[in-house]
């Protein structure tokens, strides 16, 4: 493959191919953190929202962990702010989707919604997706009583019983959280231990909202217009029963969102991108940063690390290839 910068200004269009020296794509922590990396480098870089601005981070009700908010800040507040700091220093925020891409050649070639980019880098920040259970029940009762996201649903559920399905951190987290509007919670967990951090552990047990049933596997979520009832499966005896519910709140896990990229960027068996610590991938000028590429880690504060570096190193594969030019 073969580098060229000639007439890449940036960002600039034609023949309908806007040409960009950075394309970022995805709007959560890591791409809002290149994109500022790369707009204080004077890159110009455009970022893709994606269809969920902000990324699974503004889902978030209040993050606790990230340093520099002592009494915590909004999940999607935080993003805005990301956001807004980027485009001070140049960067622009595109409402668009990266439908395809193709790496076969130099610059990248990059679809949406409404056109096509050529990158002379690309920085694919395009997170993880949660996972679902796969039940019967579960796709048509989704918007209806079946939810992956506390904060965005959590208010509809005032003074009703709700079911959290998962042993991690997700779980009880979210679970806590609706805490503030179910009149109970109850976490549904396949095994009889948590996956979930001691310090989350504790504040679940001694919340008198919060109940465990263990060892059981949700097998089907029955009702019509809304949730009413879920079929469980006990994994140690097989016993089935019935328990009635309001809510189903699914936190099991997720999956990266890396689909356009098989076959052209190396994957694990997950699906998560394979990177070096300078975040490059097997193809020269295109690096990830954050879930994509992070099944291990998933924090805002790693996310947002992992975008700067990206950026860095973009910086760097510019500067080398100018120079070579
Ligand atoms: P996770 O740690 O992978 O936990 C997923 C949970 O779902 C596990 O308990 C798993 O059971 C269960 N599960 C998976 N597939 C299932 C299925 N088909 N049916 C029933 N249960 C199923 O995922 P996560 O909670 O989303 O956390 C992911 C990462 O983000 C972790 O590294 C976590 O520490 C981090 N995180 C951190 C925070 C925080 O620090 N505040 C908050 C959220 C997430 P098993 O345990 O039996 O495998």
């Amino acid at each position: 493959m073969s580098f060229s910068l000639s007439g890449l200004s940036t960002p600039s269009k034609a023949g309908g191919e806007k040409k960009v020296k950075v394309l970022v794509l995805g709007s959560g922590p890591a791409g809002l953190a290149a994109a500022l990396y790369a707009a204080r480098a004077e890159l110009e870089p455009v970022v893709l929202t994606g269809t969920e601005l902000g990324g699974q981070a503004a889902l978030t009700h209040t993050i606790e962990n990230y340093p520099g908010f002592p009494d915590g800040v909004g999940g999607s507040e935080l993003g805005e702010l990301f956001q807004k700091q980027a485009e001070r220093f140049g960067a622009k925020v595109e409402f668009d989707t990266a439908n395809s891409v193709d790496l076969s050649s130099h610059p990248y070639k990059v679809s949406t919604d409404n056109g096509e980019y050529l990158a002379e880098t690309l920085i694919v920040a395009t997170g993880a997706r949660p996972n679902h259970l796969d039940i019967p029940g579960e796709v048509e009762l989704t918007g209806k009583g079946v939810s992956y996201c506390a904060t965005c649903d959590g208010w509809f559920f005032k003074e009703k019983r709700v079911v959290v399905v998962g042993g991690g951190d997700s779980a009880l987290e979210e679970g806590l959280f609706l805490t503030r509007f179910a009149e109970s919670v109850t976490i549904i967990h396949r095994r009889d231990s948590l996956r979930a951090g001691k310090v989350l552990q504790n504040r679940a047990f001694s919340d008198p909202k919060i109940k465990f049933v263990w060892n059981s596997v949700v097998t089907e979520v029955v009702g019509t217009e809304k949730v009413t009832t879920l079929k469980l499966k006990d994994t140690q005896t097989g016993a089935e029963s019935a328990l009635e519910t309001d809510g189903l709140f699914i936190f099991i896990g997720h999956t990266p969102n890396t689909q356009m990229f098989r076959g052209q960027l190396e994957m694990d068996e997950l699906g998560y991108i394979n990177a070096n610590h300078l975040m490059e991938t097997n193809l020269p000028g295109v690096f990830v940063a954050g879930e994509v590429t992070d099944s291990h880690f998933r924090q805002v504060i790693t996310s947002a690390g992992m975008g700067a570096a990206a950026a860095i190193q973009a910086t760097h594969f510019l500067e080398k290839a100018s120079v070579n030019a």
